[in-house]
């Protein structure tokens, strides 16, 4: 799906959401006592405890000394530092190819669960620990009366979920007041009603609607109406000429006939009407936004009133619209894209009745196929086998609790972290957080093509960066009542998510609001609030332990928090203030010359394939490609800094801790896929595959090269190098 939000989260690492057709996640309000205690704090510490060199990173407020060697050094073992030997391939050059050296062990004896599309070291292992969590957290919940009121409520969504025999029996009467909405199609009106209906359940037809903060006030939540009703990833694959692009595009329409057959239309309507589907969504993929244009934060914000809104798109009712949706005096709108919206007032007036009534039905069985019976889920893998590459489909259990997390996720997440989250965890985050931030702070002092001007107003961004650990300070409620039918509980999911997100339209915005639940393996970093956020599920081995070496733990959670931290400093948070709105800070020279750097950046990453033949889009990747640069350098002059006054250095197996640091940045991205999700990942996601991630970023970081003793025109070592941060 195109995102529905008009304004973007960054974050590590790109969750796969369209094939999840359940309702998403979102926050709101109520408190709750912080976790378990389980800090070791006032223990002594035993012969047996770490040595000085492995305990958790403390900040220190000295400046990152040039070289770390200190006289005395204790031999130990990369396993005992928290690496990975067996990862490794030592007979690749790491100087040619850092990621085979680090990872080649683990890529060659790794196999992807023929239920992934891909597998990774770090984030899919954890991920497999967090599911197996919330599984035993939701079959407790589910296996009898619950006197808590919430294990009450994700015990009997993830039941209903779980019983296929009334999901079968249920069929698509769940769906009944949307499909007779969508039959009753017949003119604009009809029209006009049916999608509001199905926006009010967030079946996305032709465009969305949801709350965003205003980009000229981060003070300020508003109306966003934004692109959508495409049924493939990306507006490219109906466009893209070429075998393999019109290949892709029979097996959809075929697909598309298939559902419309199974929901009840005869073969030949069927086939007749995924034609129609075809021709709508190519024309919507016509006067869609790029996903590069989408980066643009000053394209994407054109705010309209109810007056301009109408000019845009005088053919349907708005005022029936906002009043369907129970909101009826909105009128503070931002739209992302104007051609899109006087596109789709020409669509209104080519399409008819007969064409909107099958697309409105194909976008209601798209988007509500995995909750219907299992001819509809198993049609539903084939596209996503087709587009994937996928073998097999999850087993029923492993979707009923993303789809728990996704319609309750803060609810799930209460005892999730309450049986899994120390305040241990948080305080190692913020002792990393407030180390990566001195290292920035640092380096700005010494960054030569910035003014002195510039420098105190990035400074003072920095200075103002929020960040939430772990949980929401509030957790949110979920106002609707879970019945037997799993359908209807999705519906009802939906329909409450968008209300409450449209409910905060003209409030203040809600600086405590999670974009991410919290057993999520992921983080990011949010513009408009200038806000790095940690969910509790990535505060964990491999990426912080606490009985790894510092370099290590700064190698993979430092890398985390000095990438989510440049994100306010890339080629999109750069153009947002310290408190989150739109406005340049910049000096005109510096600006400038930020765009010559990230330029570099976005020319050298544009060389790169992600598979044989597909080159990854520079321009797409930058603010990531830009945030894993700075990301490695903050997090290594913070390692440096924190092991300034070490009594002895660590050397484990015969490297040192620099070397450690790397091999640590890189064995977290240690991945597999299956090829054609690569080419899907290369069209779609803003990051660059994890090979790039690491040889990409890494040899434009000289300590590097000095750290694996690399001469100056190997392949790591290259004669020119990119430098933004
Ligand atoms: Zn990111």
């Amino acid at each position: 799906m195109t995102k529905t939000r008009s304004h973007r989260s960054e974050s590590l690492i790109r969750k796969n959401r369209w094939t999840m057709v359940a309702a998403t996640a979102a926050v709101s309000a109520a408190i709750i006592a912080a976790c378990g205690p389980k800090s070791d704090q006032g223990k002594a510490s035993t012969p047996q405890s770490p040595s000085p060199a492995t305990q958790a990173a403390q900040p220190q407020r000295e400046p990152a000394p040039a070289v770390a060697q200190a006289n005395k050094v204790e031999e130990t073992t990369l396993n005992k530092v928290g690496l990975d030997q067996t990862a490794m391939d030592t007979k690749a050059n790491p100087c040619q190819d850092f990621y085979q050296y680090a990872c080649g062990g683990w890529v060659a004896r790794t196999k992807i669960p023929a239920d992934r599309t891909r597998w990774m070291r770090s984030f899919s292992e954890i991920y497999k620990r967090n599911e197996q969590a919330l599984k035993t957290i939701l079959e407790t919940a589910s296996s009898k009366k619950q006197t808590n009121p919430i294990m009450d409520k994700i015990g009997r969504f993830y039941k209903a979920c779980m019983d296929e025999k009334v999901v079968e029996q249920a069929g698509l009467k769940p769906l009944k007041p949307l499909l007779k909405a969508i039959r009753r199609v017949r003119s604009r009106s009809s029209l006009a009603k049916a999608i509001m209906l199905l926006h009010k359940h967030r079946i996305w037809a032709l465009f969305d609607i949801g709350a965003t903060q205003d980009f000229k006030d981060a003070t300020k939540m508003i109306v966003g109406l934004d692109q959508n009703g495409l049924g493939l990833p990306d507006r490219g694959y109906y466009i893209r000429k070429g075998a393999k692009a019109d290949a892709i595009r029979k097996k959809y329409v075929q697909h598309v006939a298939a559902m419309l057959k199974l929901s009840g239309l005869s073969q030949r309507a069927a086939t007749r009407g995924a034609k129609a589907v075809m021709k709508i969504e190519t024309q919507i993929a016509t006067i869609s936004k790029t996903r590069v244009q989408r980066r643009d934060p000053k394209g994407i914000y054109n705010k309209v009133d109810r007056v301009g809104l109408k000019k845009l798109m005088p053919s349907f009712s708005w005022a029936s619209y906002f009043k369907a949706l129970g909101y009826p005096h909105l009128t503070q709108i931002t739209v992302t894209s104007v051609p899109f919206f006087k596109g789709i007032e020409k669509l209104l007036h080519q399409t008819k009745a007969n064409q909107w009534r099958v697309y409105l039905l194909w976008q209601l069985l798209h988007r509500m196929a995995n909750a219907l019976p299992k001819a509809f889920v198993q049609e539903h893998f084939k596209l996503v086998q087709a587009l994937t590459g996928q073998k097999v489909q999850r087993a029923r259990w492993k979707r009923c609790v993303s789809m728990t997390d996704g319609a309750l996720g803060e609810l799930l997440a209460q005892p999730y972290v309450q049986q899994h989250f120390t305040v241990q965890a948080r305080q190692n985050a913020r002792h990393l957080i407030m180390a990566i931030s001195d290292a920035f702070a640092q380096r700005l002092t010494e960054l030569a093509w910035m003014d002195q001007a510039t420098k105190k107003s990035a400074a003072i961004k920095l200075h103002k960066m929020a960040y939430l650990i772990g949980f929401p300070s509030k957790w949110r409620h979920y106002d609707y009542a879970i019945t037997g039918t799993f359908a209807a509980n999705v519906l009802a999911a939906k329909a409450s998510d968008l209300q409450w997100k449209l409910g905060q339209v003209g409030k203040p915005v809600d600086r405590t609001l999670w974009e991410m639940t919290p057993p999520t393996v992921n983080a990011y970093y949010e513009p408009t609030k200038n806000q790095m956020v940690f969910p509790a599920g990535i505060l964990q081995p491999p990426f912080y332990d606490p009985k790894a070496a510092v370099a290590v733990n700064l190698g993979g959670m430092g890398m985390v928090v000095g990438h989510e931290l440049t994100h306010g400093f890339d080629d999109q948070g750069s153009q947002f203030n310290a408190d989150g709105t739109l406005a340049n800070w910049w000096t005109a020279n510096v600006s400038k010359k930020f765009k010559v750097r990230t330029g570099c950046i976005v020319h050298e990453f544009g060389t790169y394939q992600a598979v044989p033949g597909v080159k990854l889009n520079g321009k797409l990747t930058a603010g990531e490609n830009i945030a894993d640069l700075g990301g490695v350098t903050l997090a290594f002059r913070a390692y440096r800094a924190l092991r300034a006054k070490a009594a002895k250095h660590l050397r484990a197996n015969g490297f040192n801790e620099d070397q450690m640091f790397f091999l640590a940045v890189a064995q977290v991205w240690c991945s597999k896929v299956r090829p054609a999700m690569a080419r899907l990942r290369a069209r779609t996601d803003p990051h660059s595959p994890p090979r790039w991630r690491v040889n990409g970023t890494l040899r434009n970081v000289p300590a590097f090269a000095k750290a694996f003793s690399c001469h100056k025109g190997t392949f790591m070592n290259p004669n020119k190098i990119c430098q933004v941060w």
